[in-house]
Parts: structure tokens; C-alpha cells; sequence
């Protein structure tokens, strides 16, 4: 047999072929509305030149996953369009979004200033910064741009915030902080997770760049891990692309199409979700085993002037109380809760509930605590989208065991 009748496909191929060269029902002429999930870590040539040029030049064409992937292409180009940025990369998680940036943008001896209470990640992977790199890092105050001006120094490369920070859902100013940023040449990342582009698009307000735990919000259902990152600039989307793909933390095609899938109903969940988070609000504030409730929505929440003007269509779907009864209390109303569930996640559908001082910040002291204005008593709410009555229904009865302690 010469090569040119050599079988590639069909009944001509022994079996042992045919079980890896399967028949190929095309999809040409018709018209998928689903986006395809091209689960495909390789991609094929016909000629070498076309294979070298694509090494060259991500997306055209596809040549190997983690250089890139259709997928993972559009789910990019999604959240890009949401955000109104130039260009966006995904990562295999929230974190990989946000080392992929900031381990490009920084490097040994360079100085990095961020609000004062960070996702706990973040602060972690900084203080690695720190001490292997020698990054120098200074905490402000988010809602003060001198508190920026001043601690900017000749060697600031980046000024790193989060939209709504967690768990006292503060609003971050970011109007005036990124232009204190930019007027020293400083880069502004956000952390949009809390308030997905539904809520906010940083960089409509000066930021350069913003970062998503896509895990959260984007997804919604508890069901994939994933990150993206999210550019003004098409130069600055390159040099994190190029890092991040010798980093390999590359988001999974599967992960991609089902993280587009929760991207398309992210509208109606985060409107529901802001619903809720107000209604309860609403109802913790006028119950008396309350000492406070932290909502942007409220009228006496410290930074409720910030997220009127920074937030459009709702207040988000993060909340935060305290009870009266302090740490007790704290862990017993956690523990009670029986619609929402007790878990160490937001953004999602169901309602999750946390009880700080004992899962998420366990390891600070009473006094950095009350630093961070964390009281013992304070219970995390992430939202969901379950009927606002039933949620309340499920609370007050936690409430109740919660006095009991
Ligand atoms: C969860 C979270 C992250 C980290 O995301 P992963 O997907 O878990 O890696 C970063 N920032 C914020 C605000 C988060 O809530």
C-alpha cells in the first residue's frame, strides 16, 4: 500500500484506529446558539509554517491550550466586553488571575500599595512577595486618596484595591484613588469580585486593570473554579499573557464554557441577589440581637455616598451583622442555619453564611479584630437567590438559637 491510498477515517481503518479517529460530524451550516466546548488541549497543521507562525501569534490559529483555547477565547472576550476593557486572560482561578498581574508587574525591589483589609489570598501571596522578592508593601486607607498620595513612593509600581472589601463591604473610592495612582505613574488593579461589572466596571472610573475570582459571581453555581483578569491596555494584556502561560495556571476549556454559561444569567442573579441583600439588611437592622448591620444600601453604612455613586443597579449581594451575643452567638446563629448553608464561598446561588472570627480571620487576635473592624460576633452573608421571606424565615430561627447560648 503506497501513503497516498493509506485509510485516514471510516470502514477502511482497522479498529483499533477507528476507536481514535472516530467519524466527524461537522456542524458547518448549522448555527449552534450554545457556545462550543472545544476540549482540546492540541490543535492540528497542515504545514509547519502555519504551526511556527501560530507560536508566534496567540488565538490565530489555535495552537496548544495553554497558549490558548476557542473556549477559553470566548469566554475571555465575554468579560472583557462586561468590563469595557481591551483585552482579558483567564486563569485556573481567581488567584491565578491575580499573581499572573501582580507577578508581572512587580519585581524585586519594587514597592506595591493596597487597601488595608485584602482578600486573604491576596495578602498572602503578597507577604511571598515580600519576603522572597524583597516587594515592599503599605496598606491605606481605601476611602482617602492622601493616604494614597502620601504613601506613594519613586519605586510604586501598582496600587491594588478591591471594589467592596470583605467582610465590611466597604466601598472603595475609585474614582480618586486610581487618579492619585495615575497622576505618579502607577498602575491601579481592582478586585471586582464582590461587585461583578453588573454592579461596577473599575475601569470606566481609571483603573488599569481588574481581576475577578470568577469562582464567585461569574460562575454563581458552586460548581467551577476559574479567574480572569481584565485590561485598558492591549500591552499590559500581553505582558501578563506571556507570564502567565509560562506559568501555566491556565484556565480549562470545560471550566471556560461552564463559567460562560453562569455569565449569561449573571444579570438576573446579581438583581436578585441585590433584592434580597437589601430586604434582609432591612429586617437584621430592626431585630434587637443586633448590634449592626454593614450595608453599602444603608443610608448609615461609613461608605454608602461611595457605592451610590460607584454602583449602579444595586448595592450588591454581601452583607454583614453582628450579633449582640458576641463569638458564642456568632458560631451558634452559623451553625443553626438551615436553607442557607455554612460555607466558605460567595457569589452563589444558594445563600452561604460564614462566621468570621472563627473560619476566616481565626488567626487574628481580639485586638487585630477590632483593628480590621471585625467584631467576634459578625456573621458574613453571601446572598442568593432564594425567596427573600423563606431567607428571612431561616435567619430569624437561627436568631433565636443564637440567644439561647
Ligand atoms: C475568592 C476570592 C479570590 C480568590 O479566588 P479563587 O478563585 O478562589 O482563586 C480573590 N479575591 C476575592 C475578593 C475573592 O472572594
Amino acid at each position: 500500500m503506497t501513503s497516498n491510498d493509506a485509510p485516514t477515517s471510516g470502514a477502511n481503518l482497522r479498529l483499533g484506529s477507528r476507536t481514535v479517529h472516530p467519524p466527524d460530524p461537522s456542524a458547518e451550516g448549522s448555527d449552534s446558539l450554545g457556545t462550543p466546548l472545544y476540549q482540546s488541549h492540541v490543535f492540528g497543521f497542515s504545514d509547519t509554517g502555519t504551526m511556527a507562525d501560530a507560536l508566534a501569534t496567540p488565538g490565530a490559529p489555535y495552537i496548544y491550550a495553554r497558549y490558548g483555547n476557542p473556549t477559553t477565547s470566548a469566554f475571555e472576550a465575554a468579560v472583557a466586553d462586561l468590563e469595557g476593557g481591551a483585552a482579558a486572560h483567564a486563569a485556573a482561578s481567581g488567584m491565578g488571575a491575580i499573581t499572573a498581574v501582580l507577578g508581572s508587574l512587580v519585581r524585586s525591589g519594587d514597592h506595591v500599595v493596597t487597601q488595608n483589609c485584602l482578600y486573604g489570598g491576596t495578602q498572602s501571596y503578597l507577604d511571598d512577595l515580600a519576603e522572597r522578592w524583597g516587594v515592599a508593601v503599605t496598606p491605606v486607607d481605601a476611602g482617602d486618596p492622601a493616604s494614597v498620595r502620601a504613601a506613594i513612593r519613586p519605586n510604586t509600581r501598582v496600587l491594588f484595591l478591591e471594589t467592596i472589601a470583605n467582610p465590611t463591604v466597604e466601598v472603595a473610592d475609585i474614582p480618586r484613588l486610581a487618579a492619585a495612582a495615575r497622576e505618579a505613574g502607577v498602575t491601579t488593579v481592582v478586585d471586582n469580585t464582590f461587585a461583578t461589572p453588573l454592579l461596577c466596571r473599575p475601569l470606566e472610573h481609571g483603573a488599569d486593570v481588574v481581576v475577578h475570582s470568577a469562582t464567585k459571581y461569574l460562575g454563581g453555581h458552586a460548581d467551577v473554579l476559574g479567574g480572569v483578569a481584565v485590561f485598558a491596555d492591549t500591552d499590559t494584556h500581553e505582558r501578563v499573557r506571556r507570564s502567565s502561560v509560562d506559568r501555566g495556571a491556565t484556565l480549562d476549556p470545560f471550566a471556560a464554557w461552564l463559567l460562560l454559561r453562569g455569565t449569561q444569567t449573571l444579570g438576573v442573579r446579581v438583581a436578585r441577589q441585590c433584592a434580597n441583600a437589601q430586604e434582609l439588611a432591612e429586617r437584621l437592622q430592626a431585630d434587637p440581637r443586633i448590634a449592626a448591620v454593614h450595608y453599602p444600601g444603608l443610608a448609615e453604612h461609613p461608605t454608602h455616598e461611595a457605592a451610590r455613586t460607584l454602583l449602579t443597579g444595586g448595592y450588591g449581594g454581601m452583607l454583614a451583622f453582628e450579633l449582640t451575643g458576641g463569638r458564642d452567638a456568632g458560631r451558634a446563629f452559623a451553625e443553626a442555619v438551615r436553607l442557607a448553608s455554612l460555607a466558605p464561598s460567595l457569589g452563589d446561588v444558594k445563600t452561604l453564611v460564614m462566621h468570621a472570627a472563627s473560619v476566616s480571620h481565626r488567626k487574628l487576635s481580639a485586638e487585630q479584630l477590632s483593628r480590621a473592624g471585625i467584631s467576634e460576633g459578625l456573621i458574613r452573608v453571601s446572598v442568593g437567590i432564594e425567596d427573600a421571606d423563606d431567607l428571612w424565615a431561616d435567619f430569624h430561627q437561627a436568631l433565636d438559637t443564637a440567644e439561647r447560648v
